[in-house]
C-alpha cells in the first residue's frame, strides 16, 4: 500500500472532527472525487477511476438528460404532495407501468431506508401481525423498526424482538435443484419460532439479489416456494429492490420477476434518480386499503416535483440508450471473461450474478470452499491503487461486488478484467 498523501491524510481529519466517529470510508487510502462522468470518477488531481460499483448513478454520473431535467424542474417550481401536480402522477403512472398491474398504487419517499420503514408500517396494518422475516446477512436500512432488521449492520445492532433470519439461499454451496426447498424450509422455521414466541409473519422482505448475503440470483425461481409459505403464514411478500431494480438485472426490470413471483410491495431507492434521492413503494391496493383508513402520509420531500422530474429522465435514458439489454450483455461478457480468469487463479471459487450485478467469490480452497476474507480485501484496495473501484460482500466479505452504473460497456469490462488479472497476480 502506498503511504496516504497529506492533503488526504488532512481531509481524513477535518471529517472526523466534524462528523464524527459513525461515518466509515472505502477503503485503506480513500478516493476523494470531484467529479464524476459516465463511468467514471475523476479525483482532485485529476486521476481517473473506472466506477464498477456504483449503482446510485444507475445511467452514469451526471448524465446530461438527467441533470437537464433537475435543473428544469428546480427553475420552476419544487413543492409536496399536498398540491395538486401533474409530476408526481406521470412517473408513478410510468412506473407503475413497468410492474405487474396488481402493484396499482405506488407512494414516495426520499430513502430506501423509508420505504422499507413505510412497507412494514403498512404491512402491519394489513396483517395486524407484527413478524418480520429476512436473510441472515440482510441489509435493509437505518431507521429504528429496519435497522433491528439488517443484520449485516454487525452485532452491536440487535435484531428486533419480531424479527427472525433465515439463511440466504446461497447457490455456490446448495444445488440448484435444492434452492428453493432449502429457502423455503428456513423460512417455515422462522414461521414456527414466531408462532412459538406468540407472532405471526407480518411479512418476509428480501433484496432480490440478496447483495449484502453474498449475491445470490440463480436459478431463476427459486424464491417462489419461500413465498407461497409466508403466504400460508398470512404474512406478505416485500420485494426490497433498492438494489436490484430497474433493469440492472438484465433479464427483467425487476429482480422479482426473474423469479417469477408477485409480490404485495415493492421497495425502490437508490438508483431512481440516478444520484437525486428517490425512492418508494409500489403496493396492491387492498394491501394498503387498512393503512390508508387509519392514516395519513406525508413525506415532505418524497414525491416533490423536482424528484419526479429526475426519476422520469432516468427513465427516458434507460429506454433511449437500451440499458436494460445492455446490462444483460455486458454482464454476460463479464461474468464469461472473470470465468476464464478463474482457469489462472485458483483464488474464484465462484463467478455468478445476472445483468450488471456480479459476484466474484474468492476462496483460499476450493474443495473446501474457505472464504478468502484477508485476500479480497487485498484485492479491492489492489483494484482501487490501479484505478478500478469496486467493494466486497457476504458475511465473510469475501465476494467482489461489481456493480457498474449500467452505461458500463464491454470495453470498461475489458479494462476490469485485466486489472483484476493484474491484482491477482501481485498478491
Ligand atoms: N435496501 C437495500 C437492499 C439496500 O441495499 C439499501 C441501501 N444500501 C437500503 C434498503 C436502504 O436504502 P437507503 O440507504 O437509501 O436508506
Amino acid at each position: 500500500m502506498s503511504p496516504i498523501p497529506a492533503d488526504t491524510q488532512a481531509l481524513m481529519e477535518r471529517r472526523a472532527r466534524v462528523l464524527g466517529p459513525a461515518y466509515r470510508l472505502f477503503y485503506e487510502t480513500p478516493l476523494h472525487p470531484v467529479r464524476g462522468e459516465g463511468a467514471w470518477l475523476y479525483d482532485a488531481d485529476g486521476t481517473r477511476y473506472l466506477d464498477a460499483y456504483n449503482n446510485v448513478a444507475s445511467v452514469g454520473h451526471c448524465h446530461p438528460h438527467v441533470v437537464e431535467a433537475i435543473a428544469r424542474q428546480a427553475g420552476v417550481l419544487n413543492t409536496h404532495t399536498r398540491y395538486l401536480h401533474e409530476g408526481v402522477l406521470d412517473y408513478a403512472e410510468r412506473l407503475l407501468a413497468t410492474m405487474p398491474p396488481e402493484l396499482a398504487h405506488a407512494m414516495f419517499t426520499c430513502t430506501g431506508s423509508e420505504a422499507n420503514d413505510l412497507a412494514m408500517r403498512i404491512a402491519r396494518s394489513h396483517t395486524k401481525a407484527d413478524g418480520l422475516i429476512v436473510t441472515r446477512f440482510a441489509y435493509h436500512g437505518v431507521t429504528s423498526a429496519i435497522a433491528v432488521a439488517s443484520p449485516s449492520l454487525g452485532k452491536f445492532v440487535q435484531l428486533g424482538d419480531n424479527v427472525r433470519t433465515v439463511p440466504a439461499p446461497d447457490s455456490y454451496r446448495i444445488a440448484p435443484a435444492q434452492m428453493g426447498a432449502v429457502f423455503a424450509s428456513g423460512v417455515r422455521e422462522a414461521i414456527a419460532d414466531l408462532k412459538a414466541h406468540g407472532m405471526r409473519p407480518a411479512a418476509l422482505m428480501v433484496d432480490t439479489v440478496f447483495s449484502s448475503d453474498g449475491i445470490f440470483t440463480d436459478p431463476p425461481g427459486f424464491m417462489a416456494e419461500a413465498v407461497d409459505a409466508v403466504r400460508e403464514a398470512g404474512g406478505l411478500f416485500i420485494a426490497d429492490e433498492v438494489q436490484a431494480g430497474l433493469g440492472r438485472s438484465g433479464d427483467s426490470f425487476w429482480g422479482f420477476q426473474r423469479h417469477g413471483v408477485l409480490p404485495d410491495m415493492v421497495t425502490m431507492g437508490k438508483p431512481l434518480g440516478a444520484g437525486h434521492p428517490l425512492a418508494g413503494l409500489a403496493v396492491q391496493p387492498e394491501v394498503l386499503a387498512a393503512f390508508g383508513r387509519e392514516c395519513r402520509y406525508f413525506n415532505t420531500f418524497g414525491g416533490n416535483p423536482v424528484s419526479m422530474a429526475a426519476g422520469m429522465a432516468v427513465l427516458d435514458v434507460i429506454e433511449r440508450e437500451g440499458l436494460v439489454a445492455s446490462a444483460q450483455r455486458v454482464g454476460n461478457y463479464l461474468r464469461g471473461r472473470i470465468t476464464e480468469l478463474a482457469g489462472r487463479h485458483a483464488l474464484i471459487g465462484d463467478v455468478r450474478g445476472a445483468g450488471l450485478f456480479t459476484g466474484v467469490e474468492l476462496v483460499t480452497d476450493r474443495a473446501a470452499k474457505t472464504p478468502a476474507t484477508a485476500q479480497t480485501v487485498r484485492i479491492v484496495n489492489g483494484l482501487r491503487e490501479r484505478g478500478v473501484l469496486l467493494s466486497a460482500t457476504g458475511e465473510h466479505a469475501n465476494t467482489l461486488k461489481i456493480r457498474p452504473p449500467m452505461v458500463f460497456t464491454e470495453t470498461h469490462a475489458d479494462l476490469l478484467v485485466d486489472t483484476l488479472d493484474t491484482a491477482l497476480a501481485a498478491l
